[in-house]
């Protein structure tokens, strides 16, 4: 069989461990892959929709499945379709539910799902008019893709006037910021579970708890996530209990109701406040480090899982009781500015699972080409057993301007 991954973060690398495990696999591509994925399989360079879609053809692949979200806004598992191709992932209009926050906070209002009060706003002098009105924190949201940087917790009157100003008047991140959410804030903290959809039903995997923030002690502006622990040690059965009820049935029933069927991934962005469970958000993909932690502790072959929800049948996703820590190392500066071309050394020595995202091959040495540079993760019957390991290797491999969090996995 002969697959492609769409995608280049530690998410695809941990897609390529797993699948790389099953013997049915003859071949993996990766678009555009990283230094982990080279080894694994052949990276390429394919770009937009189309031309992977030609690509798919050209090299008859059986199965695509799709990491990032641009993608799957794109409309590429449509373009797949059209043209006969099996691919994994969620429509063009399932993946508004990520693209567009209004659309989706509208979903969520719609079908009484539990999330934050909200106004979505058109026009710049309404939003203006309504912050004023209310009390602060308060939330500010581009409505479209603005890579992680599109919210802002505004702490004052001015802080939300200029950041509507810069989304809406000066166009900060584009289109994205035509439309804005006013959310109310919610205090608490973030877990996050990734289902995966046959088109009728949703499959949960263990709740997952992301570091966000750049900074240790959760300080700093947020990131495409520092590192992740599975399960989350913070997320009981009640709050599951919480999340099945009044958000996991709610947002099935409002698919349905909303005519949106897709076999791919949800990913739900929880806040877990003093009343209970609460979305934030939908992805329409696997989270990014959270991937990293949850296919080590999965006993399903993933493939198995991805067909028989392509096949539209009910599946059985089974975690061993282990716990697995992930650690992002990172380039110095990231999510700012950055500096990459060095070398990373000593991974041969590492114990853990080295994941790179940000790394690219060259000759015989690794280089760093990103922000987030590579993941480690370590599974061990205890949170401290992982977390030691993935700190030691931390220690061990280096690279000019590396950054890592202290405090990944501690409790
Ligand atoms: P982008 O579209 O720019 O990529 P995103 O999809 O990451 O952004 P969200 O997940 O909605 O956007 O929000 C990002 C982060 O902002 C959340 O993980 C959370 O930390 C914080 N946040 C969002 N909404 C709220 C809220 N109502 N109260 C408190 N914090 C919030």
């Amino acid at each position: 069989m002969r697959v492609l991954i769409v995608g280049n973060g530690g998410r695809e690398s941990a897609l390529a461990v797993k699948l790389k495990e099953d013997g049915r696999i003859s071949k993996l591509y990766f678009a555009k892959g990283n230094a982990t994925t080279d080894k694994l399989g052949q990276n390429v360079y394919e770009d937009d929709v189309v031309e992977l879609r030609k690509f798919a053809l050209k090299e008859r692949i059986d199965l695509t499945i799709v990491g990032p979200e641009a993608p799957l806004v794109d409309g590429i598992v449509d373009e797949f379709h059209r043209h006969g191709l099996t691919i994994f992932g969620a429509k063009k209009r399932a993946a508004e539910l990520e693209g567009s926050k209004a659309f989706s906070k509208k979903f969520m209002q719609m079908h009484h799902i539990k999330t934050g009060k909200a106004v979505i706003f058109d026009a710049y002098q309404d939003a203006i008019d309504y912050v004023r009105t209310q009390q602060f924190p308060l939330v500010i949201k581009a409505s479209g893709l603005a890579g992680g940087k599109g919210v802002v917790i505004a702490n004052n009157l001015g802080e939300a006037e200029s950041t509507i100003h810069s989304f809406m008047i000066g166009r900060l991140y584009g289109d994205a910021g035509i439309q804005v959410v006013v959310e109310e804030y919610l205090d608490g903290f973030e877990a996050s579970i990734i289902a995966f959809s046959n088109g009728k039903k949703l499959f949960p995997c263990i709740p997952v708890k992301d570091y966000k923030k750049v900074g240790t002690g959760d300080k700093g502006p947020n990131t495409g996530g520092m590192g992740s622990v599975a399960p989350s040690p913070e997320f009981t059965e009640v709050h599951y209990k919480d999340f099945e009820e009044n958000i996991l049935n709610p947002t099935l029933a409002g698919l349905h109701a909303s005519n949106i069927h897709f076999k791919g991934f949800i990913f739900f962005g929880l806040m877990v406040t003093q009343n209970g469970v609460y979305l934030l958000e939908y992805n329409m993909r696997l989270g990014d480090p959270e991937t990293q932690v949850i296919l080590p502790l999965m006993e399903n072959k993933l493939l198995d899982v991805i067909n028989d929800c392509l096949d539209g049948k009910d599946v059985e996703l089974k975690f061993s009781g282990k716990k697995a820590v992930c650690l992002v190392m990172a380039s110095g500066g990231y999510p700012g500015n950055i500096e990459t071309g060095f070398e990373i050394r000593n991974v041969e020595k590492a114990h853990s699972q080295v994941l790179f995202s940000g790394a690219r091959n060259v000759g015989d040495k690794v280089i760093t080409s990103g922000g987030r540079v590579l993941s480690l993760v370590a599974t061990a019957d205890s949170y401290e057993e992982a977390r030691n390991a993935v700190y030691a290797d931390a220690k061990t491999i280096n690279f000019d301007y590396e950054y890592y969090r202290e405090d990944i996995g501690k409790f």
